[in-house]
C-alpha cells in the first residue's frame, strides 16, 4: 500500500521484543528502569501489559491486571522476588483489565492508587452491578435496536464479567500536563480522551519512553464507544484530538502499550487509527445511504465477525459513536420509530 501524503517521512511500525508468556515472566525492556510482564485476561483480548518502572530501591507499578484467582496468584508469585516494595500503583485508565486489582493491592501493599479523577469516578461507577438492571440500560439499548429479549440475553451474558472487586480508596490524583518523578526522572502525563473518559498516558523524555495505555495500540483500534451512561456523547471527536495530540511526541519514541507488542512508529500509528476511524465514517454514511438503519442493524453490517455478546456490546457502542460524530457534523439524522429504536439516514 502507498503511504500517505501525511506519513511521509514517519518511520514504519518496527518491533523490538519478543512476547513473553502470560505467567508473569518479567522482561528487561530498558534494562535498569522498566520490567514489562504479560497477565492473561478471561476475555477473546487474551492478555495485558504491565509495567514495573524503577522507583528508587522499589518499583512503581502501571496497571495491575484483570481480578481474577490466576492474576492474584500471579502477584502473589511476582511480588516477593522484586528487590523492592511496590512504591504505588498507576492506572491509566478505568477498564477492569487495568484497574481491577486496585483495590486488593492497595491494601495489601498500603500504597497510593495513582489516576486520573475522571477515571477514578469511573471506576467507582462500573463497580456497581445493578446498572446493568437500570432504565438508562434498557434504554440506551432499545434505541439501539434491541428487543426486550435480546436485551435480556445480553444483560445476563454481561453480567459474568463482573467483579465484586474491593474498591481502592488511597486515591491521588492525575492530570494531564502533571509531572512526575519516578527513579529521579521526569515523566509527564499525557491525558487523552475517547477510549475513555480521562486516560493517562505517561511520557519519559529522558528514557524515549511512553506508557501507552490503550491511547496506542500496535494493531487493535482501541474501542471508541458512546456508553450507556452518557448516551448523547461523542467520543470519537474527542479521540480524534487526543491521536493527534499523542502522535506529535518524537517519532523515535519506545512505545510500551498495555495490549500486543511495545514499538517503533509511533506517528505512523496514530495517523493510521485516525484514517482507520475517517474509513469506518465513510462506510457508515454509505450503508445509511442504502437504507436507513438502526444501530444494531449497522452494527452487525459494519462488525460481521462478532462472536459473543460482549462483542455485540461493544460493536453497538462503536458504532453509535460514529453515528454521533456525523450526527454532530449535519451529515446524518436520526427519528425515533414507533418501537423506540432510532432510525439514521442520511441527511438531505
Ligand atoms: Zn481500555
Ligand atoms: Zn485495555
Amino acid at each position: 500500500m502507498a503511504a500517505s501524503p501525511e506519513a511521509v517521512g514517519l518511520q514504519p511500525l518496527a518491533f523490538p521484543f519478543q512476547a513473553p508468556a502470560c505467567d508473569g515472566s518479567l522482561v528487561d525492556v530498558v534494562p535498569g528502569s522498566i520490567k514489562w510482564l504479560r497477565m492473561p485476561l478471561p476475555m477473546a483480548l487474551d492478555h495485558i501489559n504491565l509495567y514495573l518502572v524503577r522507583d528508587g530501591a522499589g518499583w512503581r507499578m502501571i496497571d495491575t491486571g484483570f481480578d481474577t484467582r490466576q492474576t492474584r496468584a500471579l502477584w502473589e508469585k511476582i511480588l516477593p522476588g522484586l528487590d523492592g516494595p511496590v512504591t504505588g500503583i498507576i492506572s491509566t485508565h478505568h477498564h477492569g483489565d487495568h484497574c481491577g486489582l486496585a483495590g486488593w493491592l492497595t491494601e495489601k501493599l498500603r500504597v497510593p492508587l495513582y489516576m486520573s479523577r475522571a477515571e477514578y469516578f469511573a471506576m467507582r461507577l462500573f463497580g456497581e452491578k445493578a446498572s446493568l438492571d437500570s432504565w438508562e440500560y434498557k434504554e440506551y439499548f432499545r434505541r439501539a435496536g434491541l428487543s426486550a429479549e435480546q436485551l435480556t440475553q445480553m444483560a445476563e451474558a454481561l453480567k459474568q464479567f463482573h467483579v465484586d472487586s474491593p474498591l481502592a480508596r488511597a486515591y491521588q490524583r492525575l492530570r494531564d500536563g502533571d509531572s512526575l518523578v519516578i527513579g529521579g526522572r521526569e515523566w509527564q502525563v499525557r491525558g487523552g480522551e475517547g477510549h475513555s473518559p480521562e486516560h493517562c498516558a505517561l511520557h519519559c523524555p529522558g528514557l524515549g519512553v511512553l506508557l501507552s495505555g490503550d491511547q496506542l495500540l500496535a494493531r487493535i483500534s482501541p474501542n471508541v464507544g458512546v456508553l450507556p451512561f452518557e448516551p448523547e456523547a461523542n467520543p470519537l471527536k474527542d479521540w480524534f484530538i487526543s491521536l493527534e495530540r499523542i502522535g506529535k511526541l518524537p517519532d523515535d519514541t519506545l512505545v510500551l502499550p498495555a495490549h500486543e507488542l511495545p514499538f517503533y512508529g509511533l506517528g505512523r500509528r496514530a495517523l493510521e487509527l485516525r484514517q482507520h476511524h475517517l474509513g469506518v465514517l465513510d462506510r457508515v454514511l454509505g450503508l445509511c445511504a442504502d437504507l436507513p438503519d438502526s444501530i444494531f442493524g449497522l452494527a452487525q453490517r459494519l462488525f460481521p465477525d462478532r462472536r459473543s455478546e460482549l462483542d455485540n456490546v461493544l460493536a453497538i457502542s462503536e458504532t453509535l459513536a460514529h453515528l454521533a460524530f456525523l450526527l454532530e457534523q449535519g451529515r446524518i439524522g436520526r427519528s425515533l420509530t414507533a418501537a423506540g429504536s432510532y432510525e439514521y439516514r442520511v441527511a438531505a
